[in-house]
C-alpha cells in the first residue's frame, strides 16, 4: 500500500514539474524603449512573443529612427506630393490630429523639429539660439498636415514631419494586450517605458498596482494607483531632461513657446486604453491642471489624472489627485513634499 501511495505521489510530482507555466514576464528593446509583457494563461510564452511581434510591426510602420518605415516614407515625401498610407496609419493620424485639434495644439504630433532643436531626438541636449527656435517653429503646426482617404498624407510645407512618439507606444500596448487576448490568456500587463495596459484579475491580487515614482528619486514611490483594466501612463521631465544653471529642461514641449513645459514635474493619466492615456499624459503636461482637468471633464470623462507640481520652492513639489482616482498615496498627510 505504501509503496503504491508512494509511485501515485511520484507520478504526480511528474506531472506537476512537466505541466508548462501559467505565468510569465519578458522584457524587450523595442520602439527606441524597454517594453514588458506579463501574462498568465496557457502556452503563456508562445502569447508573450506574439505580443512582442505585434509591437515590432508597430515600430517598422512608424518609426523615424527607421528611413523604411511608413511614416518616414511620409516625411521624406509629403511636401512635395501625396504619400498613400495604410489604413492603420491614416486611423492613427486621424486620431493623433483630433487630440491636437481638441488641445488648439498643446498636443501636437509636428512637434519633431523643436524636439530635435532642444537636442532630444539624438540626445545631443542644448539651449537653442533664438534664430534656430524660430526657425523650428515655423516648422511646426498640426495645420499643416492634410490627411485624405484616398490620397494620403500631404504637408502644407517643406521641413515638416510627423512624430507619433506621444501617443503610438500606447497603441502599441493596447495591440499587445488584445494579442495577449486572442490567445486566450487571462490576464495580462503591457509596460512600454512608462507607458501601460493591463487586463484581468492577476493571479497575485485583485487590483494591477501601479507604483507612482518619485520625479526626482526613482528608488521613492509617492504612491500606488490601483487598475483593474484600461490603460496609465505618466509623462515627466525625469524620462528625459537635462539640467543647465539649476533649470530642468524636460522632453515635452509647448508648440506654442517652443520651450519645455516648466513648473511641472510629472503627470499620471489613467484612461480606457492606453493609447489614450498615452496621448492625454503628454496634453496634460502642457495644458496643467486648470485647462487639463477642464478638457478631461468635456472629452474623457472617464480619465483621471495626478498632477506632481513644481512647489513654491526651487526643491520642493505637489501632489493633485483627481478627485475618483483610485490612489493610494504611500504617506498620509499633506501632499506636499519639502525636499528632493
Ligand atoms: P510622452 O513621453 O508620451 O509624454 O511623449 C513625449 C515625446 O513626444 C517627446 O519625447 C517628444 O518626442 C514628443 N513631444 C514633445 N512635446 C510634445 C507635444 N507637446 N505634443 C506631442 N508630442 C510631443
Ligand atoms: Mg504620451
Amino acid at each position: 500500500m505504501r509503496a503504491l501511495l508512494a509511485g501515485v505521489l511520484l507520478v504526480v510530482c511528474l506531472l506537476g514539474a512537466a505541466e508548462p507555466p501559467r505565468r510569465a514576464t519578458q522584457v524587450r528593446y523595442a520602439m527606441g524603449t524597454l517594453y514588458t509583457v506579463e501574462a498568465e494563461g496557457p502556452a503563456v510564452e508562445s502569447a508573450i512573443a506574439a505580443a512582442f511581434a505585434e509591437v515590432r510591426r508597430l515600430d517598422a510602420l512608424w518609426s523615424t529612427y527607421q528611413p523604411d518605415s511608413e511614416l518616414s516614407r511620409v516625411n521624406r515625401d509629403a511636401a512635395k506630393r501625396w504619400v498613400p498610407v495604410s489604413a492603420e496609419t491614416a486611423a492613427m493620424l486621424t486620431r493623433a490630429l483630433g487630440y491636437a485639434r481638441d488641445t488648439d495644439g498643446a498636443f501636437d504630433p509636428t512637434v519633431g523639429p523643436l524636439v530635435s532643436a532642444w537636442g532630444f531626438k539624438h540626445q545631443d541636449y542644448r539651449v537653442p539660439t533664438a534664430a534656430s527656435l524660430k526657425e523650428a517653429k515655423q516648422r511646426v503646426g498640426f495645420e499643416k498636415i492634410q490627411l485624405d482617404v484616398t490620397r494620403g498624407v500631404r504637408f502644407t510645407q517643406v521641413g515638416v514631419s510627423l512624430d507619433l512618439g506621444a501617443i503610438a507606444k500606447g497603441y502599441a500596448v493596447d495591440r499587445a494586450l488584445s494579442v495577449l487576448k486572442q490567445h486566450g490568456m487571462s490576464a495580462g500587463r503591457v509596460d512600454a517605458g512608462g507607458n501601460q495596459g493591463v487586463f484581468g484579475r492577476p493571479e497575485t491580487g485583485v487590483f494591477w498596482p501601479f507604483a507612482v515614482k518619485h520625479p526626482r528619486a526613482d528608488d521613492e514611490v509617492l504612491g500606488v494607483i490601483t487598475l483593474t483594466e484600461g490603460g496609465i501612463s505618466t509623462s515627466g521631465d525625469a524620462e528625459r531632461g537635462f539640467w543647465q544653471d539649476g533649470r530642468r529642461y524636460g522632453h515635452i514641449l509647448d508648440p506654442r513657446t517652443g520651450r519645455p513645459v516648466e513648473g511641472r514635474l510629472s503627470v499620471t493619466v489613467t484612461a480606457p486604453s492606453a493609447e489614450a492615456a498615452d496621448a492625454l499624459s503628454t496634453a496634460l503636461y502642457v495644458l496643467g491642471p486648470t485647462r487639463g482637468l477642464s478638457y478631461l471633464a468635456r472629452r474623457h470623462p472617464q480619465a483621471r489624472a495626478l498632477f506632481v507640481e513644481a512647489g513654491d520652492t526651487p526643491s520642493s513639489f505637489r501632489l493633485q489627485a483627481q478627485e475618483g482616482l483610485p490612489w493610494h498615496p504611500a504617506v498620509a498627510g499633506p501632499s506636499t513634499y519639502d525636499q528632493y
